[in-house]
């Protein structure tokens, strides 16, 4: 067991209070240091048996949320004392009315807000979005509230190390979801910046690693880069009497991975992987002019590009953020982003909300800052917001995302995805398999199909059946790059092995007929079948669509052209000629569609606007550009396509042997009631083996509608389902759609 010195660590605590104190010394007015004393004190004194899951003692905890609050954000006495004390109330003895007689009411109100929305988020829930509302609420009391929080949870993700796996997860995701948004909103761009790179660190620690590496092994190249860039306009800025600082710094690890994954492109090719910062002093009157003054150096050296030119200067981001941005061309031919700012615009830029005050006379926020008017903004939909929190929470995050969902899996985790993505998108974020196999979802708790779009918030759980295999039509389903990718892999490796089956069938069927596997055999048999390539024919006979023992049948036509004496089909080596052969031996094409082949691979299509199934009539259409489409005869098509069309038009008709599921529509309405959807897939899927395809279902003040896609054999199989479903307790109608 290790000991711990005690004496020890109340002297690393002294060190690391006086260090709290020395920092915050600039902003300390007579008294200050006083109140800060006794806080550290009560709060030193409150936590003194309680241990961080580190080992550590928990002072350390509130005592570095203070310095974040004083070094890194900006505050000042009153966010210290508030700091100090933010987990006293909550954790110990401590009451509200205690700080309040001892540390007043402003520090009582800030500690009650902080400890309001401090319960636990749980995912998905209404209660997260609740906390979250009333997390914004205190907006509108006191903006200190959430700046402390943020400095809370800063520390608590820089401190997550000791943390047990899922805890680490959850308060990862949480802190992207949350807490990130809203740092960025707010200004802090460093700390939204920290946050976003631990919860990468937390989340997918071997990326977060290799960016890591990637960035020292290429610093010292980098920086001579930026050296010899940056030279000639140093010298020049100085000739023309500036105060300036020059900064080169790579980008966030997140910001390089985001790039790395939204352009699908390896870190090499992350060009913008840092930005070139100048900083001047400039009095608060000429600094638009001394501004653009730089950037006139800067593009004396390097030319522009005028579509990457940034003025946030005349009209600053919302957050507040005023710099100018421009990227010019360097004499390596590297795109090279430059920021020019101020030392007060780089204050706010990095600072963000807290940084104001500094450059304002008064302790409040005043107006005209595009911060104050978003906060102004922020008030007036907490208050007349009469939606759910959730909705609330949607429209909230609306405004900070624009291309990208928050998803979560059902533990919490968060996934970030392109804005579009679908289900089985988040199926194969997961794990290719999981997306191989995947058969539907539940979002929040609905049913919903492969191809339902994700909104932020959802909580997604993938459902997968061992039986399902990717498909072509899945590629339009999907739009991140990686699901794409792996659907292609799948349905290449799927061809690839049922080619390899047909291939070995054909051989031991021509073993078993004494014929020889030849090039030049495949080659007839390649043109007996009428395809196009040997490998669509093993294909075909791998799936089954040319029968195995059909195989026999060439060889009757071998023998009986041979009998015939008429030259020796070996010596047939133009396919032309010897397709024409057969077809004369196998006479005209038939005048009449036979429905009910593998449908993948014969030339015909069923029609989207009437989905005719077996046993409804039917006729075909030639169409110009994809086959011939099947419609029903009482499509609302038909009439046009058969009174206009008529030379396009052939017969059809369904072949009855083979037992294929076609795709039809059912909806339904009904009075709603708890399980109603349960007794409707039981009867859809255990009474009658029916496959559903999707399900959506829409309750509104009682009334239950939902619309289904299933496979059915046949118009009986229908309406047989169709009767036992209006059967069903509650259902009112059931209708066919199309
Ligand atoms: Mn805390």
């Amino acid at each position: 067991m290790i000991e711990i010195d005690l004496a020890e660590e109340r002297k690393e605590i002294l060190k690391r209070y006086k260090k709290l104190l020395k920092m915050a010394k600039p902003v300390l007015k007579p008294g200050d240091a006083k109140i800060i004393k006794k806080a550290f004190n009560v709060s030193n004194d409150a936590h003194r048996e309680m241990r961080r899951k580190s080992g550590e003692p928990y002072i350390y905890h509130p005592l570095e949320v203070a310095l974040i609050c004083v070094e890194e954000i900006g505050l000042g006495t009153t966010s210290i004392v508030s700091a100090l004390l933010h987990d006293v109330v909550e954790d110990t003895d401590w009451e509200l009315e205690d700080i309040e007689r001892e540390f007043g009411t402003k520090v009582a109100q800030i500690i009650d807000g902080l400890t309001k929305i401090s319960g636990v988020f749980e995912y998905g829930s209404s209660q997260q979005a609740e906390n979250f509302r009333k997390m914004l609420l205190t907006l509108s009391d006191d903006v200190r509230v959430i700046l402390i929080k943020l400095a809370d949870r800063l520390n608590n993700m820089r401190t997550l190390d000791s943390m047990p796996r899922h805890k680490q997860l959850k308060i990862a995701s949480e802190t992207m979801y949350l807490y990130a948004p809203l740092a960025h909103r707010l200004g802090l761009y460093a700390i939204k910046s920290e946050l976003e790179d631990l919860y990468l660190k937390f989340t997918d620690s071997e990326t977060y690693l290799f960016i890591v590496n990637k960035i020292n092994e290429t610093r010292l190249s980098r920086n001579k880069f930026i050296k010899s860039f940056i030279g000639p306009i140093e010298e020049e800025l100085l000739s023309q009497g500036f105060k300036f600082t020059i900064k080169g710094r790579p980008k966030s690890v997140f910001s390089i991975y985001n790039k790395m994954k939204s352009q699908n492109i390896p870190f090499e090719e992350v060009y913008d992987l840092f930005a070139i910062r100048i900083i001047i002093d400039s009095e608060l009157e000429n600094e638009k002019a001394d501004c653009w003054q730089v950037y006139s150096v800067v593009t004396d050296f390097y030319r522009p590009n005028p579509d990457r030119l940034r003025d946030w200067i005349s009209t600053p981001r919302a957050n507040g953020y005023e710099s100018l941005h421009t990227t010019v061309m360097s004499q390596t031919g590297q795109w090279v982003e430059v920021q020019i700012r101020t030392v007060r615009m780089d204050d706010i830029a990095e600072r963000g909300y807290a940084a104001h005050w500094k450059y304002k006379e008064k302790d409040t926020p005043q107006k005209g800052t595009g911060l104050d008017e978003w906060i102004t903004q922020v008030r007036t939909l907490l208050e007349s917001n009469d939606g759910s929190a959730i909705e609330f929470m949607d429209d909230f995050r609306g405004n900070l995302f624009h291309d990208e969902v928050f998803v979560f899996t059902p533990k919490g985790e968060l996934k970030v995805l392109p804005n579009g993505a679908t289900a089985l998108d988040f199926a194969f974020e997961i794990h290719s398999e999981v997306g191989a196999k995947c058969i539907g979802a539940k979002v929040n708790q609905k049913l919903v199909s492969i191809n339902h779009k994700l909104k932020n918030g959802d909580q997604v759980e993938i459902l997968t059946s061992n039986k399902q295999k990717p498909t072509e039509d899945w590629l339009n389903s999907v739009v991140t790059s990686r699901a794409k990718a792996k659907i292609k892999d799948a349905l290449r490796e799927e061809k690839k092995s049922t080619i390899l089956d047909g291939k070995e069938i054909v051989q031991r069927k021509l073993r078993q007929m004494k014929m020889e596997f030849t090039s030049e055999v495949v080659e007839q048999l390649r043109a007996y079948f009428e395809t196009k390539t040997p490998n669509e024919f093993y294909y075909k006979v791998g799936k089954g669509v040319i029968d195995a023992t059909s195989i026999k049948s060439f060889k009757e036509f071998k023998e009986q052209k041979k009998q015939k004496g008429k030259a020796s089909f070996e010596k047939v080596k133009d396919e032309t000629s010897f397709t024409k052969e057969i077809k004369n031996l196998k006479g005209p094409d038939h005048d009449q569609l036979l429905i009910g082949e593998d449908m993948d691979l014969v030339d015909y299509i069923l029609a989207k606007c009437c989905n005719p199934i077996p046993g409804d009539d039917v006729f075909g259409f030639v169409t110009i550009n994809e086959g011939i489409k099947i419609h029903r005869t009482s499509c609302p098509n038909a009439l046009e396509l058969l009174s206009n069309h008529g030379n396009r038009v052939i017969k059809a008709r369904w072949t009855s042997q083979q037992q294929i599921a076609f795709l039809a529509g059912l909806r339904i309405v009904g009075t709603d009631r708890v399980g109603l959807i349960n007794d409707v897939t039981r009867v859809i899927s255990n009474e009658l083996k029916v496959n559903m395809r999707s399900i959506t279902v829409d309750s509104d003040s009682g009334i239950f509608e939902g619309s289904i896609k299933l496979y059915v054999h046949s118009t009986q199989h229908l309406e047989k389902l169709m009767s036992n479903l209006s059967k069903v307790e509650g259902i009112l109608k059931v209708t066919r759609f199309d």
